[in-house]
């Protein structure tokens, strides 16, 4: 157990650390088998050779720190292979020879989740018991539960996007999952990544298996296409996919499809692929607000029956704002802290939790670069927000400036009004609390900081 635990808090940082893609190939199937307290060795099992040799190569290193942050009496990390069907503790002979097993043999990626659906394809682990519906998915749900209603009928295609561990697969799992139950499993419904998909034509143009590969994706009453701009500049998969989205369309099978932007904003999506997109449902899921990540802490806590003081939720809800992934890395290392290592958290370890949970530290960001990327988002000119002018439209983006030189920065209030035009430090002062305030009472509003942010972090 402490094996299972352990892996899935190192799990939940190596996911902040690569591409979503990434992570659900290489690490979707790994496990921690072995721990020898000892020598430091940790033991890693991926589920065939090339698996093995891949994530030995390229991810060792992200490995090896994740498991190290975690459990400091960890020196080394070898790799073995354990396929699905051998006992999880491998034998010595195993762990030397073992050929590659591949459970999947059209990829030759084992890809498949052991406690996925073989028909569906869909993961039960994503319920709507689980999910929590608020301000910033609201309209999402509300078309989902149309859909669920009336597969086929009413919203079609239903077009979801959103930024990184915003909720979008676990929406549309549940929604899989659900149709599947409501309907008896008679309306059949298959769930696939982009990945998956583009994986699928290339078997099949490769192998010369294209009616196979129709049949599966055309037999179908609701598709569910997850990450859809992967597809996009990618002509072959992308003149299969447009078939069999017209197939299914045509005969009035539902179609839900998710990706991390709105149509509009794939670059290399075909124009008429576009424009099918935008002819159905499109709804967005936004950044939680304070409200919402603190009903998600709660909710994921009472599932796993953990005993954590409202406080920390609150204080993890108020620190963690990037998205519901990191929100819930931080309680399971908290969590994982407070049962294994027998200690309660104090503020110190909690505020270190946070910090190196979060995906980037803000040390290399500069007072130039928060003037210059607010000045875009808000398309002004720099100079306008340093001098002493007075228009109305630049009162928000200033203080915004003023408040991120603060928040991020820890800059003095006398310091950041001397930047900001000469402005006293009691202008600046007003500044932090009235934009601190609002991002936590308007969702939209602290929506709109946390794209600044984002577009901070990308920037350097
Ligand atoms: P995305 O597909 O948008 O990147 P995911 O669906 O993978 O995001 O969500 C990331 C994590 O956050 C998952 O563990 C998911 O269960 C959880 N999560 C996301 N939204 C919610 C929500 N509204 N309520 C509860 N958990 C959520
Ligand atoms: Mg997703």
């Amino acid at each position: 157990m402490e094996h299972q635990e352990l892996w899935k808090t190192v799990l939940g940082e190596i996911e902040l650390q690569i591409s979503r893609p990434n992570f659900l190939t290489w690490f979707k199937n790994s496990q921690l088998v072995e721990k020898n307290e000892k020598e430091g060795i940790a033991l890693v099992a991926l589920p065939n050779n090339f698996a093995k040799e891949w994530v030995k190569n390229r991810y060792h290193k992200i490995i090896l720190g994740s498991l190290r942050n975690i459990d400091g009496s960890i020196k080394y990390v070898n790799y073995v292979v354990v396929s699905h069907n051998t006992p999880l503790k491998p034998s010595k002979t195993e762990r030397k020879q073992k050929a590659p097993e591949l459970t999947d043999e059209k990829s030759n990626l084992p890809i498949t989740d052991l406690r996925v659906d073989s028909k569906t394809n869909l993961n039960p682990k994503y319920v709507f018991d689980s999910f929590v519906v608020g301000s910033s998915n609201e309209l999402a749900c509300a078309a989902i539960n149309a859909v669920i209603e009336n597969v086929g009928k009413k919203y079609n295609p239903l077009f979801i996007y959103g930024g990184v561990g915003l909720g979008k697969t676990h929406l549309l799992q549940a929604a899989g999952n659900a149709v599947h139950l409501k309907y008896e499993g008679k309306v059949r419904v298959l769930y696939v990544t982009s990945e998956k998909f583009i994986n699928d034509v290339v078997w099949a143009l490769r192998n010369k298996r294209a009616e196979d590969m129709k049949k599966k994706y055309r037999d179908v009453d609701m598709l569910i296409i997850d990450d859809i701009q992967f597809i996009g500049g990618k002509a072959a998969t992308e003149l299969e996919f447009f078939y069999t989205f017209n197939a299914l369309y045509e005969n009035n099978k539902q179609i839900i499809i998710s990706s991390d932007r709105p149509p509009a904003a794939i670059p290399t999506l075909e124009e008429r692929l576009r424009s099918r997109f935008e002819g159905g449902m499109i709804a967005d899921v936004a950044y939680p607000d304070y409200e919402m990540r603190l009903a998600i802490l709660k909710t994921k806590a009472q599932s796993l029956n953990a005993n954590i003081d409202e406080k920390t939720l609150e204080y993890i809800a108020t620190k963690v704002q990037k998205n519901i992934r990191e929100v819930e890395g931080v309680l399971n290392k908290v969590l994982f802290y407070q049962q294994y290592k027998n200690n309660k958290i104090d503020q110190k370890k909690l505020d270190e939790i946070i910090s190196e949970t979060s995906q980037v530290s803000p040390k290399n960001i500069t007072p130039a670069e928060i003037i210059k990327t607010v000045a875009e988002f808000y398309e002004i000119s720099q100079q306008e927000l340093t001098d002493r002018g007075r228009k109305q439209e630049i009162v928000e983006p200033r203080q915004v400036v003023m408040y991120l030189l603060r928040e991020m920065l820890k800059l003095s209030y006398p310091n950041i009004g001397e930047r900001l035009g000469k402005r006293d430090h009691t202008t600046v002062i007003h500044a932090y609390e009235k934009i601190s305030k609002e991002i936590n009472s308007n969702s939209v509003f602290n929506q709109k900081i946390l794209l600044i942010k984002e577009r901070l972090f990308k920037n350097t």
